[in-house]
């Protein structure tokens, strides 16, 4: 997990032959110097794949697939959705037209990124700052190709079976996945506002698990969000307490998995030992040296690698 939280989330999954970028809710220079911290190198990334269009979820997305030339693969829906936040409809102000272009002349002088501080990274076609933004100009949700596939339906990428499923969250069509190859099943739930059947199912039998433990009920109550936010938070189509993440655990989960990854934790509303605390206490009975090891995704840094 290259970042989780409300600020930005994107994750690296990896066969021996394969190699797929979830989400990039970072820019994509911070987006490649993370890669590059935890040992991937973003040169080898074959596909960026799509959650759902919220900006903590695609913030990178445009830039790091023309950058790298690999192709994006969303829900119909959530492409549509993409490009309408790309692209508002709404008329211009002059204050949004002057901020818009005093950002854009930003980029262009910025010059061009380097993939890692590693001076061996090859440089690589399209890299050119100026280049991107005036790309960006023309078009913004240009993509180097785009693929879609429907929750519920599999499809691969390489050698890494994809299995997207319905999560109940407040966007056009998100979903979480489930990624397997070479004998070992990775499932991903982040951003959904209770766990359904449905996703109950579907993390079963998985060797990592990476779910959302987003607030402390109490902390979200009296905490700085305006009420409307705190009520879309704890909506049926919000994110998931760490009181319902460690329900989850106790009650639906198998307790197979060699790691549980807890993620998305808000920065305002949660603390990583509280998360933590729950989690442990819904677990308790299932941790061992060989299952269930409990770990904090952070927004700030990468996890470590995972290796199965
Ligand atoms: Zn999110
Ligand atoms: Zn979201």
């Amino acid at each position: 997990m290259l970042a989780s939280g409300s600020k930005g989330n994107s994750m690296v999954v990896s066969s021996s032959r394969t190699r797929i970028l979830v989400d990039a809710g970072l820019s994509c220079r911070e987006l490649l110097k993370r890669m590059c911290v935890a040992g991937e190198d973003p040169s080898t990334l074959d596909a960026i794949l799509v959650t759902h269009e919220h900006q903590d979820h695609v913030q990178g997305v445009a830039v790091t697939a023309r950058k790298l030339g690999i192709p994006v693969y969303f829900t119909e829906s959530t492409h549509r959705a993409w490009m309408r936040w790309m692209k508002p409809q709404k008329r211009m102000t002059y204050a949004d037209w002057l901020a818009e272009r005093q950002r854009l002349a930003a980029v262009q002088s910025s010059g061009p990124e380097d993939f890692c501080d590693d001076e061996a990274a090859e440089p690589m076609a399209g890299e050119d700052a100026e280049e991107i933004a005036g790309e960006a100009k023309q078009d913004p949700c240009r993509l180097p190709g785009v693929e879609y596939f429907s929750a519920g339906v599999n499809f691969c990428v390489g050698d890494i079976a994809v299995t997207p499923f319905t999560i109940p969250h407040d966007a056009a069509d998100p979903v979480g996945f489930v990624f397997a190859a070479e004998g070992i099943r990775i499932g991903l739930a982040t951003d959904l506002g209770y766990v359904p059947a449905n996703v109950q199912q579907q993390l079963r039998n998985c060797d990592v698990l990476m779910i959302e433990s987003n607030h402390d009920l109490e902390m979200l109550r009296d905490g700085p969000y305006p009420w409307s936010v705190k009520q879309r938070v704890m909506s049926r189509v919000g994110h998931l307490s760490n009181e319902a993440t460690a329900a989850f655990l106790e009650k639906s989960y198998d307790g197979g998995a060699a790691y549980v990854v807890l993620a998305h934790l808000s920065e305002s509303n949660n603390l990583p030992e509280l998360a933590k605390v729950c989690a442990e206490l819904a677990l308790r009975e299932r941790m061992s040296l060989l299952a269930n090891k409990l770990m904090l995704a952070q927004q700030d840094q990468p996890l470590g690698s995972i290796c199965l």
